[in-house]
């Protein structure tokens, strides 16, 4: 068994005055040790919550309702908050969108990474400072800079060094929330591939958020659309990028320029996500679906099966299996 994480039935709720709203309405995922998925969506669409879940960092007024999360042997949703702290950094750790925030601005760079590994192992000054320098260098930073406080950084070494912090104590699994989104381009790409090259060099796994599909294409083994709060496919990055199997799939690959700067016409997805506290009857989706039928209004559809992939949308709904009489 080489599954490193089990996700099943995982529920997210925000409490609010009119009653719970389910931004995340279970979730059910398998992730391989080694393992690049990335996670796409519009915003609003639940997948920073998905992952927030995952790692428990959510805050109230959002909490993880129901299903479990398996980790290496532990449900860490039944996790005390201790438990939790000792796993995080070590054996999971996670890189947020903006660095800036993640960062404590008036500490040096070296003083959160001697924190962080204060937190977790008895490490003399020598090891911690040797340790901080050899992660900085894996993601291409100058050691020099453990002296250098976040704002006398550029926004791209900021997310390098987060991702340096991550990297501490070679842990299983990191999981990063948009970590290139703040970037111009150019920057992204080159933070891209040197995740990529991360990866591949120290074998942890990545769940990758993000809205922009294109970005992750080149990296992620498997992708998992998102919409309103659930699953519209999973499958090998390629097959859903050449034969997406969900119509919001095929629209949010035409919502983005490709990376590899092909011309194309994004033609966008007409309309916006649904409000979660009153979804959309029969299939989510069927407001914004180009291809609709009258039964999506009614019928919800559930994760089929297509090829290898899977997909929520009824047009890939089973055949009734027909039962012949004997006459
Ligand atoms: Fe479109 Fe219907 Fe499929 Fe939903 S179930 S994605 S509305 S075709
Ligand atoms: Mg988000």
């Amino acid at each position: 068994d080489d599954a490193l994480l089990r996700v099943s039935g995982l529920r997210v709720e925000y409490a609010t005055a009119n009653g719970p709203v389910p931004a995340v309405a279970g979730v059910d995922l398998t992730l391989a040790k080694g393992e690049f998925l990335g996670v796409v969506g519009e915003s609003g669409c639940g997948k920073s919550t998905m992952l927030f879940g995952i790692a428990q960092l959510l805050n109230p007024p959002a909490s993880v309702t129901a299903g479990e999360v398996w980790f290496k042997g532990e449900n860490l949703v039944a996790m005390t908050a201790k438990s939790l702290n000792t796993l995080r950094w070590r054996d999971f750790s996670v890189v947020m969108q903006s660095a800036m925030n993640a960062l404590n601005p008036v500490h040096s760079i070296g003083r959160q990474f001697k924190d962080a590994i204060k937190a977790h192992a008895k490490w003399s000054d020598t090891q911690v400072r040797a340790r901080s320098a050899e992660v900085l260098e894996l993601v291409g930073i100058d050691p020099v800079h453990l002296k250098s406080y976040p704002h006398q950084l550029s926004g791209g070494m900021r997310q390098r060094a987060m991702i340096a912090m991550a990297l501490l104590f070679t842990p299983d699994l990191i999981v990063m929330d948009e970590p290139t989104s703040a970037l111009d381009v150019v920057a992204q790409r080159s933070l891209m591939a040197q995740i990529k090259e991360l990866q591949k060099q120290l074998g942890f796994a990545v769940i990758f958020v993000t809205h922009d599909m294109s970005l992750v294409s080149h990296f992620s083994d498997r992708l998992m659309v998102m919409y309103a709060g659930q699953v519209v496919e999973l499958g090998r990055t390629r097959s859903v990028f050449d034969a997406p199997a969900h119509p919001y799939s095929k629209g949010l690959l035409d919502a983005f320029p490709s990376i590899r700067g092909e011309k194309k016409r994004l033609t966008g997805i007409p309309g916006a996500p649904p409000n979660l506290a009153k979804p959309p009857s029969g299939c989510r989706f069927h407001p914004r679906c180009p291809v609709a039928m009258d039964r999506c209004k009614a019928d919800v559809p559930e994760l089929y099966t297509v090829g290898a992939a899977q997909a929520r949308c009824l047009l890939h709904e089973p055949a009734p299996v027909s039962v012949e009489v004997e006459s």
